[in-house]
């Protein structure tokens, strides 16, 4: 990154604003009603998963196979990079998010916590918000109604969403926990955080 970078990190007043959370707790909405409020750059992943029916290739994913994944990290062109439920690589090219930061613009990541960990690591001026589903019974629930998957799936991904929800209040890394309760106020919550970021990085 920027040697001597701002407080932002992105060396000219940017923000890279990373959002976590598990299956089921409404990331995909509100990261995109986020992008929407705070103007902001969307970085696109680079995966090794399948596209699904509902992917759009380059809006949602740069989608990639596994040498190209493994050229990518090699050629240090991912900011970071993780394993997502011991199956598919997911990156995040490094490129258009430091360009954008150093044009002065909110760069969003939607990534896990181990991609998340490794952020905090090397961009200490990121703001890292994890969002939280109402309780357990609410984030099964929701499972289930988007599922396209069996029961043990479901259940599998219930599992992975609790371990993932410990792992990141562990972790220490996030600066903000909000629950999705209501789409418009948890928005409007990050938004404002984002902000409130943005403001104390211009002082
Ligand atoms: P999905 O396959 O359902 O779109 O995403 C699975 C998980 O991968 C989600 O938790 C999502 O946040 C995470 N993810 C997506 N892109 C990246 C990335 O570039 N890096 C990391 N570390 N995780 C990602």
């Amino acid at each position: 990154m920027t040697p001597g970078g701002d407080k932002s990190e992105g060396g000219g007043g940017g923000l890279l604003l990373v959002i976590s959370g598990p299956s089921g707790v409404g990331k995909t909405t509100i990261t995109r009603q986020v992008v929407q409020c705070m103007n902001a750059v969307f970085s696109v992943s680079a995966t090794t998963r399948p596209p699904t029916a509902a992917d759009v290739p380059g809006r949602d994913y740069l989608f990639v196979d596994r040498a190209e994944f493994e050229r990518m990290i090699a050629a240090g062109e991912l900011l970071e990079h993780a394993t997502v439920f011991g199956k598919y690589c997911y990156g995040t090219p490094r490129r258009p998010v430091e360009q954008a930061l150093a044009q002065g613009r909110v760069v969003l990541l939607e990534i896990d916590v181990q991609g998340a960990l490794q952020i905090r690591r090397n961009l200490p001026g990121a703001l890292l918000i994890f969002l939280l589903p109402p309780d357990d019974r609410i984030l099964l629930e929701r499972l289930k109604k988007r599922a396209r998957e069996g029961v043990d799936e479901i259940n599998r991904r219930f599992a992975e969403a609790k371990k993932e929800i410990a792992l990141a209040r562990d972790s220490g890394a996030y600066d903000l926990f909000f629950v999705n309760e209501r789409v418009e106020k948890c928005v409007e919550e990050v938004c404002d955080a984002a902000r409130n970021r943005l403001q104390r990085g211009d002082d």
